[in-house]
């Protein structure tokens, strides 16, 4: 589904009260074949800054706070955490409904560790709110990482969740990209905004967007970011699809 083009005259006109909000890996980043390679892209690293001085904006990724805060390394953005559950004040703020869940995640992390070695090529990311495991670089491995992230959810009260060539263990909460966008949105008192992703936790991001515009007086954009690994159910619930990340930020490059 293709969409006019007259937000962009929308959020030029009223920048203050219109919102960019962005994902970061395969978003503004190219896909690294480990997390810790991900680097800012060069284009973002040249527009951000003046979108961030004109516009409200907030990057919201599944990495730790500070982690993401400090890849991109700009100043002026909000900057959200592991899909919500924690944000960038001076210091990291973990949201109070995920604290009782702490030691379960660190028995899933203990346990998983164990297991590691019965499954070649798959990687532990640890982010102390949520335990992931990486098969990117071992395809093959993918129904036994799965297979065992569910089995050690189940038993310790975690959920998990799947995204791009991962799966994550984290807390039951009811915390993800599209509860936070609408929290940031009325307390930033937008008329409009726009979220961008590439991945499966960003059909979230596109859900608060829609709540907001079902209560009115809110107009929402929800742009997918394609790549070769594009869920099939975030381009369908899309407005706007581009082409990776340079796609992306071409289009964001002329708000
Ligand atoms: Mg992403």
């Amino acid at each position: 589904m293709e969409k006019s083009l007259q937000w962009i005259e929308d959020f030029r006109d009223d920048p203050r009260h219109s919102g960019l909000f962005l994902d970061f890996d395969g978003t503004i980043s190219e896909i690294a074949p480990a997390p810790a390679g991900a680097r800012l892209h060069h284009l973002a690293a040249e527009l951000l800054p003046r979108l961030a001085a004109e516009y409200p904006m907030c990057i919201l990724s599944g990495r730790r706070a500070a982690d993401v805060a400090s890849l991109v390394g700009l100043p002026r953005i909000h900057y959200v955490g592991v899909h919500g559950m924690e944000w960038m004040e001076d210091e990291p703020r973990v949201d109070s409904e995920v604290l009782p869940h702490l030691p379960a995640l660190e028995q899933a992390r203990s346990e998983l560790c164990s297991a590691l070695p019965a499954l070649p090529g798959v990687t532990l990311e640890d982010k102390m709110l949520t335990v992931s495991l990486h098969y990117r670089e071992s395809p093959a491995m993918e129904e036994d990482a799965l297979r065992l992230a569910e089995s050690t959810a189940l038993r310790l009260g975690l959920q998990t969740r799947r995204g791009r060539k991962t799966v994550e263990l984290r807390p039951p909460v009811d915390i993800d990209k599209g509860s936070v966008l609408m929290r940031l949105a009325r307390g930033w008192k937008l008329r409009r905004a726009l979220y961008a992703g590439d991945d499966l936790t960003d059909v979230d991001g596109f859900r608060g967007l829609r709540r907001l515009m079902r209560e009115g007086g809110f107009e929402g954009v929800a742009i997918a970011v394609l790549s070769t690994e594009t869920p099939v159910e975030l381009e369908a619930v899309a407005d706007l699809t581009v082409e990776g990340p340079s796609g992306l930020l071409e289009l964001l490059s002329r708000l």
